[in-house]
């Protein structure tokens, strides 16, 4: 497929692996095998099970009926928000784990932000019986205190990253670094970022989602194929699986909306495709958020999942061959997105998802269009930024 990364993990000229020398027989063992892994018997049947029996899948794909008629399209939702630790993490935490295990891998490690993959990874690391443990950020860890309480509950050990912004970024660096010092880790990357073959990797977990859209869009809508798919991207995981069994029907419109923050060029943002330049972060050649030194610009958005300086590189690939158009929206067109689909169609959304419903309003909608947007997530943890913010 022309989507998938060649023999040294590049998409056209993003990806690869750029590693220090000690994680290189580490990254090889994974390279070596993960395609073989996840295309066997054993693991397919294992995965869908606890994708079936743990996760609760096939998520949904609900018809919205009242948002389809404002904003005059068919629109359906794909609901990653119902799956069991409530968003479309798990998916890849899942896979990821069966991964470890066929390795022989018993000491688990992730990086976390909002504490969501930090929450999904000791979530499969308590069911698997295997040693957890997250790095974040010390102002995440202060931020973020109910998903610190769900983690420690769960068995996982939690290690603040005390340098930098004290944020997702410094977290990873922090993972990055224990990983070198103990190769024999298994670093479970959250998202479609990091060193080959990690984002091609984490992609292949998440088509789930689009394996399910083609099945449910032909049982509801006589073809496989929508006109448009829509997805909000952070490190670009929910929307690489939205998209993934749709990326060579090329009629089929993807957009991936990114986090304008204050606003683009307010200086507070995390529109990476906007205002990002080619260079190297956590291992990959990518689009990312520098200075004139090449330093990285600190991202803002109002929600923690979209706070990242960076893309996945086959976001940074879709981006560059114009495969996927790229939007954004602002923390306050996002907020008024979730309150608007809260009182229409009864669902919260997470903050990061709301992003992705905030372009509706931008877009030139046919009544004729049908319209998926992945859900990427619930809301229930934003829900103090949603009460705030409506007392305002
Ligand atoms: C983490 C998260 C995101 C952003 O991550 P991606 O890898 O870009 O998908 C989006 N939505 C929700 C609900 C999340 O938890």
């Amino acid at each position: 497929m022309k989507y998938n990364p060649d023999e040294n993990g590049y998409y056209g000229q993003f990806g690869g692996a750029f590693i220090p020398e000690l994680l290189y027989p580490n990254v090889k063992e994974i390279e070596d095998n993960y395609i073989q892994i996840i295309e066997s018997e054993e693991f397919q049947e294992e995965y869908k099970a606890l994708l079936k029996d743990y996760v609760g899948r096939p998520s949904p794909l609900y018809l919205a009926k009242r948002l389809s008629e404002k904003y005059g399209a068919t629109i359906y939702l794909k609901r990653e928000d119902l799956n069991h630790t409530g968003a479309h993490k798990v998916n890849n935490t899942i896979g990821q784990i069966l991964i470890a295990k066929k390795l022989g891998k018993t000491n688990i490690i992730a990086e976390t932000g909002a504490g969501q993959h930090g929450v999904a990874t000791a979530t499969v690391c308590a069911l698997m019986g295997l040693d957890c443990t997250v790095f974040m950020g010390e102002v995440d860890i202060e931020r973020q205190a109910p998903n610190v309480a769900r983690m420690r509950m769960l068995g996982a050990k939690i290690i603040p990253a005390t340098s930098g912004s004290k944020t997702l970024k410094d977290a990873t660096n922090e993972a990055i670094r224990y990983w070198i010092q103990n190769p024999e880790t298994f670093y479970l990357i959250g998202s479609v970022v990091g060193p080959h073959p990690h984002p091609d990797m984490v992609a292949r977990l998440q088509a789930i989602i689009s394996e399910e859209m083609k099945w449910q869009l032909k049982e509801k809508t006589g073809k496989e194929n929508p006109d448009t798919i829509i997805a909000c991207v952070g490190g670009g995981s929910n929307a690489a699986g939205a998209f993934y069994h749709y990326l060579e029907d090329e009629e089929v419109e993807l957009i991936a909306v990114e986090a304008a923050g204050l606003g683009v060029d307010s200086g507070e943002s995390a529109a990476t495709s906007q205002l990002g330049e080619v260079g190297v972060i956590h291992g990959s050649k990518t689009i990312l958020m520098q200075d004139e030194y090449g330093q990285i610009v600190e991202p803002y958005s109002i929600s923690a999942g979209l706070d990242y300086p960076g893309v996945g590189p086959l976001h940074a690939f879709l981006h560059d061959t114009k495969r996927a158009k790229f939007m954004n929206a602002t923390d306050e067109e996002a907020l008024q997105a979730a309150y608007e689909l809260t009182k229409i169609e009864g669902i919260i959304p997470a903050l990061e998802t709301a992003h992705a419903l905030a372009v509706l309003p931008k877009m030139d909608l046919k009544p004729d269009q049908t319209i998926v947007i992945n859900l990427s997530g619930r809301g229930d943890k934003d829900l103090e930024t949603y009460i705030k913010h409506l007392e305002d």
